[in-house]
């Protein structure tokens, strides 16, 4: 909030090794708390049943989606139910050794399919952005393509499916894998990690589906999957529900064939592993299933229980004005170390009362103090991750908005017409929905 420096939010990542849980696949039993810690984790070997299990169910249900194709020209290998002979690249004991210039795998999937696919399917359902995906790659068949492309062709294509950051992003990283690396895909987890938008689990979709390499990914239908699977009552977002979701993601990609093992365990998630009323009686992996033996499905994974979260009162502040071209909203773009750092939002005052609240605006927007404030909307209640936010709405009310100059660094009068683009988070987005 504006004037002031709350930590930052924890974000999903790849978390240090040595995570361990105190069961197998083959014995399940409910694991308490976080006192699995310090037992070592399930072998690759003892997941491998139940990988070949979860592959034969995969290879005879899964869906038929566009990205699911194999790359131009060529032949999807048939699947294969046990662990795929690794490319030596692959091997995790060989990763430092230096690979001869021009080697590496040959995508058995096109990666930028892959890539695309990923990033159009963050924060999107499948159904809406399989029409996408095939527009898109009429429109730019191939990375080559679209780094030729307008940025703004490009934004056109993107239109309907938000957060246009993804899709600068996406034409930033087509231009640096045409300019660095002649037009060819990096395979290499590190190498992903560097191309903007690629985090740790696109980066880990791209080397497994496309390349077949064992790189673990791990998404909320994973975290889904292994906290009934091994009965592990994790936050998580936790620390500790981090760290052990990735190490099981990493024992799981080595069990069987990458592709499939990852893939499966996202379509078991989205199919049969669902948040409500899994349907363990189809699921491949029921006879190994904590959750399941013990009828506690919907126990797991653990959510964040109210008192675990921090409340978060106050007030957000709407300003208008006529601008030149019509009505100019003021926002405001939260520093590094402020809640929303980097997001645009309307101005947001953690303060008790309307008092306080004058006081504050008067010092963060000395512009603007003569504004009166009043009560605008309902109050808006809201969580995201840690923090359950609870604002009053106000409107700054001033007789001529339009003469004042000068704004403080990361305030600034936007078009009214654009916010609906603009504002990417959840809680400034419900904020402007309250205010039309
Ligand atoms: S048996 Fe049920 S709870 Fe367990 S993994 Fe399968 S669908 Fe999920």
């Amino acid at each position: 909030m504006s004037g002031e420096r709350p930590s930052k939010l924890a974000m999903p990542g790849r978390q240090s090794e040595g995570m361990a849980v105190s069961t197998t696949p083959e014995t399940p039993s409910r694991v308490a708390n976080h006192a699995l810690l310090g037992v070592s984790a399930p072998s690759s070997a003892a997941t491998t049943g139940p990988a070949l299990a979860l592959a034969d169910w995969f290879v005879a249900h899964q869906r038929d989606l566009p990205w699911r194709a194999p790359a131009p020209g060529k032949r999807l290998d048939p699947p294969v139910r046990e662990k795929a002979a690794s490319y030596p690249e692959a091997d995790p004991s060989r990763r430092d050794l230096p690979l001869p210039a021009g080697s590496g795998p040959v995508p058995r999937r096109d990666p930028y399919r892959t890539w695309i696919s990923e990033i159009m399917l963050q924060q999107t359902q499948v159904s809406t952005v399989v029409d996408y995906f095939r527009r898109w790659m009429k429109r730019f068949p191939d990375v080559s393509a679209l780094a030729a492309a307008a940025e703004q062709d490009v934004l056109e294509a993107w239109a309907g499916l938000g957060y246009y950051s993804r899709a600068r992003n996406v034409l930033a990283t087509a231009r640096k894998v045409v300019g660095d690396h002649g037009g060819r895909f990096p395979w290499r987890r590190e190498d992903l990690l560097e191309l903007k938008g690629i985090g740790e689990y696109t980066a880990g979709a791209i080397a497994s589906l496309s390349f077949n390499l064992p790189e673990p990914i791990l998404d909320g239908n994973l975290v889904r999957v292994f906290s009934r699977l091994y009965g592990l009552d994790f936050l998580p977002d936790s620390k500790e529900g981090k760290a052990a979701y990735w190490e099981l993601a990493r024992t799981w990609v080595l069990a069987g064939d990458p592709a499939i093992v990852n893939e499966g365990l996202m379509e078991l998630g989205a199919l049969i592993c669902a948040p409500r009323k899994p349907d363990c009686e189809n699921c491949p992996l029921r006879l190994h299933c904590t959750a399941f033996a013990t009828g506690s499905q919907e126990g797991f994974p653990p959510v964040r229980s109210r008192k675990d979260s921090e409340e978060v009162s106050g007030f957000a502040v709407a300003a208008f004005r006529a601008g030149t071209d019509g009505e100019e909203a003021l926002v405001y773009t939260p520093r590094k170390g402020e809640r929303l750092a980097g997001l645009l939002t309307f101005p947001l005052f953690q303060v008790p009362g309307l008092l306080a609240l004058k006081v504050a605006w008067r010092e963060a927007v000395p512009g603007l103090e003569e504004a009166v404030l009043r009560p605008r909307a309902k109050t808006i209640t809201h969580s995201i991750t840690h923090h359950r936010y609870r604002l009053g709405v106000v409107e700054a009310i001033m007789p001529d908005l339009g003469t004042s100059e000068g704004l403080p660094d990361g305030y600034a009068w936007m078009p009214s017409r654009e916010l609906d683009r603009l504002l990417v988070s959840s809680l400034p987005r419900k904020i402007w929905r309250a205010l039309r």
